[in-house]
């Protein structure tokens, strides 16, 4: 079964903290031990596991992407937003979290975000958890 998180993002580069969104679908799903697995159909977003705790380093993540790799370049894609497909591609489209105890295994400071690249859109991220409890 795949489980569904609705985003929407308010601006063209944005990380959006969806933590507790993954940990309410856990608690649906009833999971206790296993693997939560995250994929982002979509071309030009992303997701990823960061400090959450401090807003600036998302900030300063995206400031640095942004530096790196420009809104307007030497690009062939006649959509126009190849600085999104490739913010995209170097973050990535999936991500894993461990599941211990009904419980995200994330450390202290760290966070799941949404990494929207070429917003403001209504997104969604696909989630399945998978179980490794044993038979008793
Ligand atoms: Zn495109």
């Amino acid at each position: 079964m795949i489980r569904y998180i609705n985003v929407k993002s308010r601006t063209r580069t944005e990380f959006i903290d969806i933590t507790e969104k993954v940990q309410e679908l856990l608690k649906e799903a009833g999971l206790v031990s296993g693997i939560g697995y995250l994929y982002v159909p979509h071309t030009t977003a992303a997701v990823t596991i960061n400090e959450g705790a401090d807003p600036s380093v998302q900030r300063d993540i995206l400031t640095v992407l942004n530096r790196m790799i420009p809104f307007e370049g030497d690009y062939l894609h006649k959509e126009g937003n190849s600085s999104a497909h490739i913010k995209a591609s170097l973050i990535g489209p999936s991500l894993s979290v461990m599941i211990d105890e009904g419980r995200l295994v994330l450390g202290t400071w760290q966070s799941v975000f949404f990494c929207e690249f070429d917003g403001p859109r209504h997104r969604r991220v696909a989630v399945k958890f998978l179980s490794d409890k044993k038979m008793p």
